[in-house]
């Protein structure tokens, strides 16, 4: 029986609270439900009359497939590209993401350390020119993407957690803060130490980057054509690689698949991740005097320490985001309408805000929502190549995207145009993480990793033998 925790069991808040926080929710992402789509370019059907053959195909129209559209062209204007996207763009993950804007290409320096020990220097410093190139870029073309330069507050919940705020603070150069000098940047009763991380951490507005991220591709005359699914791979005769899509067939020498945790067009990748749902909420905005109970004057993204965790942060408009902890794999492993939704973990994420916030009793969320992370065994994604180097795929960023899909964009470009790069050399593009047995063996094997990562939070952090066993393999869990 593990010690009682802050967000065990043991501690919950009064359900009728919940239930009125949570009875006016709008079922849907709020920041696909808040902003307007400008152009109205995405209620277009599929494009009947564009281009079927290009020089480069992506598949996959969320932040991995709009910056390998966007890299492509600018490393080579004359180069014709078309962009497939099956639903619209970035109505997946891309769209319903936290908006952390995190440097870390190794899903933080734990895990880094843990599966790239030897390459984390130069991995870090990847990591950092890919956060400015992505700044950089985001202001070459006028992206009004909310970025904001707040960083991150990583706060302890737990007493064992301070030691690891300590040495998070030592590896970053960054003061450790006690329990108080916490609380007087963010006021939650539950925290006893933190550190601001200051470097190599935005918060973004997550659709308005991808809409930016869409203009900017079209201004350099990438053809996107949405409401086309691909549904087939093959290479033709003449050498070149066809792609069968509900709207007919499409050619071209090289593509690119950005498909996340959806069934992959390469068999081989479908082993290698899985889609895990993350759920978050969005509140009401705070007015100033509710803002003001808990100080966050900073505007700070913050996330807690527990394996389960929980991430949290102000929107433009001053709502707070909260989304976390509950990592739901869904038996049969496929990404579904119909999972967006999970009124128990809802109700989980709303009982932890006001844990977190007590101050905030009087506060109602407004949206409720849930999305796929596509997850691999080493929490970081891959980048690899098919059909003898034509074809280049990345995924299994684990819930870390919103800055690392434009490296994976990047090293599958650098794979595709036989360039061999420092991308190219990084570990994750040289090897394939360990495969996830299929299912029926899937869903109790996940089941059972999900449950001793819950026992490891309440037992001090201390992991049991399996997860132990799983780290002896290079094999994590996470979000
Ligand atoms: C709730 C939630 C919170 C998150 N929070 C954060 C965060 O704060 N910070 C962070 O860094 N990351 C976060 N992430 C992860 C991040 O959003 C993703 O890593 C990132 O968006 C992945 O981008 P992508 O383009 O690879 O995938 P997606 O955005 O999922 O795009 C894949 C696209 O491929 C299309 N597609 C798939 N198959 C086909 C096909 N056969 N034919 C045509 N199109 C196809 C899909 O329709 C989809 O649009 C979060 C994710 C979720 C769900």
């Amino acid at each position: 029986m593990g010690v009682p925790t802050a967000y065990g069991p043991s501690t919950p808040v009064d359900s009728r609270l919940v239930d009125r926080s949570l009875a006016h929710v709008r079922p849907r992402s709020f920041w696909l439900d808040s902003t307007p789509d400008p152009d109205g370019t995405s209620s277009r059907g599929s494009d009947a009359s564009g281009l079927r053959h290009a020089d480069l195909i992506v598949v996959g129209g969320g932040y991995t497939g709009l910056w390998a559209a966007l890299q492509a062209k600018e490393r080579d204007p004359s180069r014709t590209v078309v962009l497939l996207e099956a639903v619209t763009i970035a109505w997946a993950a891309s769209g319903r993401n936290g908006g952390f804007c995190d440097a870390s290409l190794t899903h933080g320096d734990e895990n880094g350390k843990r599966h790239f020990a030897d390459d984390l220097d130069t991995l870090k410093r990847l990591g950092l020119e890919n956060f400015s190139a992505m700044r950089d870029t985001i202001e070459r073309y006028g992206i009004d993407a909310e970025w904001e330069d707040v960083g991150m507050l990583q706060v302890a919940t737990e007493p064992h957690q301070i030691a690891f705020i300590e040495e998070l603070a030592a590896d970053n150069g960054e003061v450790f803060l006690d329990a108080e000098a916490t609380r007087a940047l963010v006021d939650s009763p539950l925290y006893r130490a933190g550190v601001h991380l200051r470097e190599g951490i935005s918060l973004v507005h997550p659709v308005k980057l991808a809409q930016g991220l869409r203009r900017a591709c079209e201004s350099l005359g990438v053809e996107i054509h949405e409401h086309t699914r691909a549904t087939g791979l093959r290479r033709s005769g003449d050498g070149s690689m066809v792609v069968q899509t509900d709207a007919g067939e499409y050619t071209a020498p090289r593509v690119a698949l950005a498909t996340n945790g959806f069934r992959s067009l390469v068999r081989r990748a479908d082993f290698l991740v899985v889609p895990v749902y993350d759920y978050a909420l969005m509140t009401e905005p705070l007015s100033a005097e509710q803002l003001g109970r808990i100080g966050w004057q900073g505007r700070q993204g913050i996330g807690d320490s527990s394996r389960q965790f929980h991430y949290y942060r102000l929107s433009a408009d001053n709502r707070v985001l909260f989304g976390g902890y509950d990592a739901i794999y869904h038996r049969g492993g496929r990404i579904r309408n119909s999972q967006d939704q999970r009124p128990a973990t809802f109700r989980l994420l709303a009982d932890h805000f006001f844990r977190t916030f007590p101050q905030l009793d009087d506060v109602d969320f407004s949206h409720a929502w849930g999305g796929a992370i596509d997850m691999s065994t080493k929490l970081v994604a891959h980048i690899s190549t098919a059909y003898g180097g034509q074809v280049a795929y990345a995924a299994g960023y684990t819930g870390l995207g919103v800055a690392s899909t434009r490296v994976g964009a990047q090293t599958m470009l650098d794979l595709l145009d036989g360039r061999d790069t420092e991308l190219t050399q990084m570990p994750m593009a040289r090897k394939l993480p360990f495969p996830i047995p299929p299912e029926p063996i899937a869903y109790p094997a996940i089941q059972v990793a999900r449950a001793a990562v819950a026992r490891s939070d309440e037992n001090g952090g201390r992991d049991g033998l399996l997860l132990r066993a799983m780290g002896a393999f290079g094999i994590g869990f996470d979000t």
